[in-house]
């Protein structure tokens, strides 16, 4: 393995999975869904195998597609894309981010990232020969904020991006207007390019709204906002995913994604194009579902004897294990599935500065109902 991504060689997602399979535990790691999602969309899919649409789709993505994404984020955010040229179907959000950013940063140009983050993007920063600057998110009371000083500080004449993720994973944080108002001048104000992961942008509880990067003032020619199927749609095996933005930065990442992957998933594109258009309903009830058992989930942490974060949104909640005598997160996870029979993931990994982080664990809890109360139950066994 090449110098710069030693040390990326494993993800952690993969090593609790596999310790969950292996004592046959509750996966609370890795967030990925355990039921499928709207039927028309699947038939979609399986009608689109048995038309034939099984050769490569066309490089942006398919049309029907396209339009979708484009019509979707007009109705919700206001926001009007040209499909053809500012909309760009990718290999899930995963590869969208990854081509982002080495469509247009510079080997050398740094990349401001908020701690902790989703574990591709330093991978992507370090693929791009590229340098990373992260900055930790801070805590008033059981909610994380931004730290605009810090960012502030982190950004130098080199500063090429910055990413930001709301609603955030690990922390289930959704950040308010207002600090996304500030995150979005100080983008304006450094002339930085913004990389806008929303790929939760509908798993958003308790009557809050998400906030779309690109509808702030001076944002829209400087963000590309990265989304996905695999969230809202409950198909995180299908990788449909999609970046937008004006055409001059849509089209440094679709440079780059042709060398990626060229293309993908051709027969789930128009499955998926299908649930943005006919299906908003359904993700309105997965939301709400969800919310309940973010509730479930909760109780269980504060019953086990854990300090729980306040979650507002995606499908994860953190807990500090400090409560309960342990100190390291990354112990903690890795004796979790013998111990109790679940499994969840240290939050420390997705950090640059793991100290402060340490005693952090993710638990997702996108799980059926008797799934999570099952798991609520092992959990309560903790305290
Ligand atoms: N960004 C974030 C914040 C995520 O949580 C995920 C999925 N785990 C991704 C990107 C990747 O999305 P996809 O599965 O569509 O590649
Ligand atoms: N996005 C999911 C998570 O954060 C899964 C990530 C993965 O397996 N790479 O848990």
């Amino acid at each position: 393995t090449v110098q710069r991504l030693q040390p990326f060689a494993s993800t952690i997602f993969a090593e609790m999975t596999a310790l969950a399979v292996r004592h046959d535990a509750i996966n609370l790691g890795q967030g990925f869904p355990d039921t499928d999602g709207p039927a028309s969309m699947l038939d979609t899919a399986r009608q689109a195998i048995a038309d034939g649409l099984n050769q490569y789709p066309p490089g942006p993505g398919m049309p029907v597609l396209r339009q979708a994404v484009a019509a979707d984020r007009l109705a919700r955010y206001g926001l009007d894309h040209d499909p053809d040229s500012e909309v760009l179907v990718t290999v899930g959000a995963t590869e969208a981010i990854s081509a982002a950013i080495l469509g247009l940063v510079e080997p050398g140009e740094e990349v401001v990232l908020i701690e902790p983050y989703y574990d591709s993007y330093a991978a992507s920063v370090a693929l791009a020969g590229a340098v990373r600057r992260s900055v930790p998110l801070a805590r008033s009371g059981t909610r994380f904020v931004v730290d605009l000083d810090a960012l502030r500080a982190a950004i130098t004449p080199k500063t090429r991006m910055l990413v930001i993720n709301t609603p955030h994973n690990p922390t289930g944080t959704v950040f308010t207007p207002d600090e996304i108002a500030a995150v979005a001048e100080l983008a304006c104000e450094h002339d930085l390019l913004v990389l806008s992961d929303e790929v939760y942008e509908h798993l958003v509880f308790d009557g809050r709204t998400h906030t779309a990067l690109a509808t702030l003032p001076g944002m829209y020619e400087r963000t590309v906002s990265v989304s996905s199927a695999a969230k809202t749609f409950n198909v995180t095996g299908w990788k449909i995913g999609w970046a937008c933005g004006p055409a001059e930065l849509i089209d440094a990442v679709r440079t780059a994604k042709q060398y990626m992957s060229f293309v993908g998933g051709g027969p789930f594109q128009p499955a998926v194009a299908h649930a943005l258009s006919h299906e908003q309903q359904w993700v309105k009830e997965l939301r709400d579902s969800l919310q309940a058992k973010r509730d479930v989930l909760y109780d269980a942490l504060v019953a086990s004897g854990l300090e729980v974060h306040s979650g507002g949104g995606t499908y994860y909640l953190c807990a500090d294990i400090t409560a309960i005598g342990e100190r390291d997160g990354i112990d903690f996870c890795r004796t979790l599935p013998e111990r109790i029979g679940v499994a969840a993931v240290p939050v420390s990994v997705f950090t640059d500065h793991p100290q402060p982080w340490n005693p952090l664990v993710r638990f997702a809890f996108c799980k059926q109902d008797h799934v999570l109360e099952e798991a609520a139950r092992r959990l309560r066994t903790l305290g």
